[in-house]
């Protein structure tokens, strides 16, 4: 085993969405830019926990409206290309609009655009240290089957979803909301053999599962939860098996990961038996892992509130926008949505993207500085495009000139094709 050492302008740690857009913003204004992840392709939940619908990238009125560009846009436009994107859904359960993926396509497009822009990338790496001295991180260590790596870098991107890096800095941290609870983890699965003219209500869904539990079963947990076909397939993916699951214990996740794959055969059980359509369904994969909606949060600069979001407020040193309902998933219930005022979108402010007390740590995506609603809202990926572009403007901005700069980041964000 030996100790390698590596130098960047910006190390960004963690490859979902958030880190992704972090990482080409970046490297697109000149800084030398690491990404890590510790997974064996980018993506976070989406390509990792099948969380196939990108939310955020819309505000939910009418007439649609886009507010999130940049990276995240050119992400759609590489979906395009690979024949997978054709626009915006509007969810005919929920009203919401959505973006529909696939996970091969998804995976293939951020290897795409994460090597066009130039950023280095290091896949099978996980982040395990971090040395901080002044105020600022020094160097991360990460490691892989061959050993250390040390990297050194003069700023720094927290992208982790769990707050990792900023929790390993000593930096502050909150864990789930003002009681430390947190929202559901929910294993994503996906069920294949489903006609393509079977209808989805998920009124058929709630009354097979009721249906179920009054003749005694008690393995599953949600009645009303989500069912979208897979656009081109005969596959279906449901989001039902719920877990109260602490997503940083190892023993935690083991029970929460062996409960959800016994509630994903169940829930086949019950769909085979009571739902039309579903009779020679069969399950084609679970998770890979459980979705972890939410661990740790940063405590920032400015703490967003729900209240910002909810009326939609703007912000002088705007640098993202989010435009998803504030969505909160309690296990076993049906999810709760309260709408931005005009269904519009509020702004996200640079302060909310700054690690409290560090010069040179930026957070985004999931674990932004917010209160429990805002982060039930900016928590989307759409929204962590976003946020994720964002925070690696100001990190490269930062490893460039020393200073932060609201208003040269977001000169460079407009440059950079990003609606704020
Ligand atoms: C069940 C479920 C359903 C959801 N539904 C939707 C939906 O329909 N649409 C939507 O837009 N959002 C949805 N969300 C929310 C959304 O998926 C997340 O909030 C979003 O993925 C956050 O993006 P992120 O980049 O911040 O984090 P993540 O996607 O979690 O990515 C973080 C990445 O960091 C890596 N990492 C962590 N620590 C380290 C380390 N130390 N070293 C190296 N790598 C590390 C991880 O492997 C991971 O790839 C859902 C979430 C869940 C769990």
């Amino acid at each position: 085993m030996h100790n390698r050492k590596l130098r960047f302008d910006v190390v960004v740690v963690g490859g979902g969405t958030a880190g992704v857009a972090a990482a080409i913003g970046a490297s697109n204004v000149g800084a030398r830019t690491l990404l890590i992840e510790k997974n064996p392709y980018f993506g976070g939940a989406a390509t990792h926990s099948s969380v196939l619908t990108f939310c955020g990238f819309f505000a939910q009125q009418e007439p649609i409206m886009q507010v999130v560009g940049g990276v995240g846009d050119q992400v759609l436009q590489e979906l395009r290309r690979l024949g997978i994107y054709e626009g915006p859904y509007r969810n005919p359960n929920s009203g919401n609009v959505i973006v529909l993926l696939d996970a091969e396509a998804t995976k293939y497009a951020l290897d795409r655009k994460v090597m066009e822009a130039g950023v280095t990338p290091r896949l099978h790496c996980q982040v395990i240290e971090a040395h901080v001295d002044g105020g600022e991180v020094q160097s991360v260590v990460a490691v892989d089957h061959g050993g250390r790596i040390t990297v050194e870098a003069t700023a720094f991107v927290d992208a982790s979803g769990e707050a990792n890096l900023t929790a390993l800095a000593g930096g502050p941290v909150r864990f789930g909301d003002h009681e430390g609870q947190v929202q559901a983890g929910t294993l994503v699965f996906r069920i294949g053999g489903v006609p393509s003219d079977a209808p989805l209500d998920r009124k058929l869904f709630e009354a097979a599962i009721q249906k179920a539990k009054q003749q005694g079963v008690t393995s599953v947990t949600k009645e009303r939860g989500m069912v979208l076909r897979l656009p081109g397939t005969r596959d279906v993916l449901a989001m039902f098996a719920d877990e109260d699951v602490n997503g940083l214990d190892a023993a935690s996740l083991t029970a929460a990961e062996m409960s959800a794959r016994h509630q994903a055969w169940s829930y086949l059980d019950i769909f085979r038996r009571y739902v039309p359509g579903f009779e020679q369904a069969y399950l084609v994969q679970t998770g890979p892992a459980i979705g972890i909606r939410e661990t740790r949060h940063v405590i920032g600069e400015y703490v967003l509130t729900g209240e910002d979001v909810i009326n939609g407020v703007r912000h002088p040193d705007a640098v993202a926008r989010g435009g998803w309902p504030v969505e909160i998933h309690r296990a076993g219930q049906p999810a709760i949505y309260h709408q931005i005022r005009d269904r519009s979108f509020y702004d996200i402010p640079l302060r909310s993207l700054r690690v409290r007390g560090f010069q040179n740590l930026w957070c985004a995506g999931r674990i932004i500085s917010c209160d429990p609603i805002a982060f039930a809202s900016a928590r989307v990926m759409g929204t962590a495009f976003a946020t994720g572009h964002a925070a690696g403007v100001a990190a490269a901005y930062y490893a460039a000139t020393k200073t932060v700069d609201p208003a040269a980041v977001r000169h460079e964000l407009l440059r950079q094709g990003a609606y704020i």
